[in-house]
């Protein structure tokens, strides 16, 4: 069985709102380089479209009916929102669930250091990366320091066109015999991951003097002093990541590709975020869940394997009439949901690493893994057929275009997402999502077909899952 790409089937119509919402995604993706920046995104675009912040309605002891729309903020990193439905929240929610955070290089807390002129910041990768990837690119930062005194200062350098960026060098071709022979892995070694961060000594004007010891790194710390108002011990109590600087962008002669960084898994944040602003009404409860810490195993307070879904829907409950633990078990068994994650596109250089018939292909929408896992579906959350067969009557009826596929060959790798965790209450979830190449490389890339179906796809879900 193999199915065709939509791009014959568009219309002028169909191809004009694709370009618009690939617009907004490219937006999304440029502006929203971290966790926090995309939750912080997400709550502009949650408030505009009239959703309130749950801590108010708590605050205010107000209480919830059908058609109201909240959010609930966890931790500045991690976000769901809900519409509430008209059937009683026991009957299960209608859930749309993707991670914000992304592969990347975050810095040290004891990062500044001098070495023969130069001032570098020590870093530790996050996530699963070619390390090799990461240098002599054009980096930002991006991130909080937070003062003892508790002043959040937010930080983002290497996005705008007057602005510095950073680079992680590596050594040239003609000295590189050596390093040429070593495994990829080893090429680059997580330890010399570190950011150039400045070559200009301190000098004393009063004394027109040069300083002599660590004068480099004296005459950083006075920037971050005199811009920022930090001092270096306030690097401890930071969060900065180094993520590639610039834009996202079309990609190809034809234009019908983004490449941009964080689309493991903005992409599927994005179109599952828009779906859930775009659809007004369902019967059931719609919720539209975007977290943090996928990369690194879900984590952690702002991970999903937080109590804070399970937290946010009591409180729900408890607005909406009363809440009891049945009640709150009910809701969560109850509940149907697609855990999207990008999903690894055929890429025909590397053909060998993939079965081609259970591949993800681009411009044949939404992609559903049954299982994900790696050597004989280990770790995998396994998908009901009966569940699988309701989607694909969803989305048929809807005209929305998906396949199925697998995450590379069988024995070759894999991977998984966080559905396995949504599972433990016992819903009805899938993984699905949309494919790109180069996966948790710098920078990847999709195709804008793909990210109208996801948007379509979703919303036939939200409406008509139940
Ligand atoms: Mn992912
Ligand atoms: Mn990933």
């Amino acid at each position: 069985m193999e199915k065709k790409t939509v791009w014959e089937s568009y219309s002028a119509k169909d191809k004009k709102e694709m370009e618009k919402l690939c617009g907004e995604y490219k937006a999304f993706l440029t502006r929203g380089k971290t966790e926090r920046l995309c939750t912080s995104m997400t709550v502009e675009m949650a408030e505009a479209a009239g959703y309130k912040d749950i801590k108010e309605l708590i605050a205010k002891g107000r209480s919830l009916k059908a058609g109201d729309k909240v959010y609930a903020v966890n931790m500045n990193k991690m976000v769901a929102l809900f519409r509430i439905g008209k059937e009683p929240l026991e009957k299960g929610m209608a859930i749309l669930g993707a991670h914000i955070d992304s592969p990347r290089i975050d810095v040290k807390q004891n990062p500044l250091y001098e070495d023969n002129g130069f001032a570098y910041l020590d870093t530790h990768y996050y996530g699963g990366i070619k390390k090799y990837q990461w240098v002599t690119i054009p980096l930002a930062i991006h991130g909080v320091v937070v003062r003892k005194d508790g002043k959040v200062i937010n930080i983002s350098i290497g996005e705008e066109e007057n602005e510095p960026v950073f680079c992680i060098t590596d050594l040239l071709i003609h000295l590189s015999a050596d390093n040429m022979e070593k495994k990829a892995s080893k090429v680059i070694e997580g330890e010399n991951l570190d950011i150039l961060f400045g070559s200009i000594p301190f000098t004393d004007k009063k004394k027109e003097e040069k300083e002599t010891k660590e004068a480099v790194r004296k005459n950083v710390l006075k920037l971050l002093k005199d811009k920022y108002g930090i001092e270096e011990e306030d690097l401890s109590s930071a969060e900065l990541e180094v993520v590639p600087a610039g834009p996202a962008r079309d990609s190809g002669l034809d234009s019908s590709m983004v490449l941009g960084y964080g689309q493991d898994d903005r992409i599927c944040a994005f179109t599952s975020l828009k779906a859930m602003l775009n659809v007004e009404k369902s019967d059931h409860t719609a919720c539209c869940l975007l977290v943090d810490k996928e990369e690194i195993g879900s984590v952690g307070a702002t991970g999903m394997r937080s109590r804070f879904f399970e937290n946010t829907v009591a409180e729900l409950l408890d607005l909406a009439g009363g809440h009891d633990e049945l009640k709150l078990r009910r809701c969560l068994a109850n509940s149907r949901m697609l855990s999207s994650d990008v999903s690894a596109a055929f890429d025909p250089l590397y053909a060998s690493a993939y079965e081609k018939k259970n591949s993800a292909y681009f411009g044949k929408g939404l992609v559903f893994n049954k299982f994900t896992g790696s050597r004989g579906k280990s770790g995998s959350n396994d998908a009901n057929p009966e569940f699988i067969a309701r989607i694909r009557r969803v989305l048929d009826d809807a005209g929305v275009a998906y396949q199925t596929a697998e995450l590379g060959k069988v024995d070759v790798g894999g991977g998984g997402t966080i559905a396995y965790i949504m599972a433990l209450y016992g819903m009805e979830v899938i993984d699905c999502g949309v494919a790109i190449l180069n996966m948790h490389a710098p920078w990847e890339i999709a195709s804008k077909a793909d990210v109208y179906e996801a948007v379509r796809g979703y919303e036939a879900f939200l409406k008509g899952i139940f």
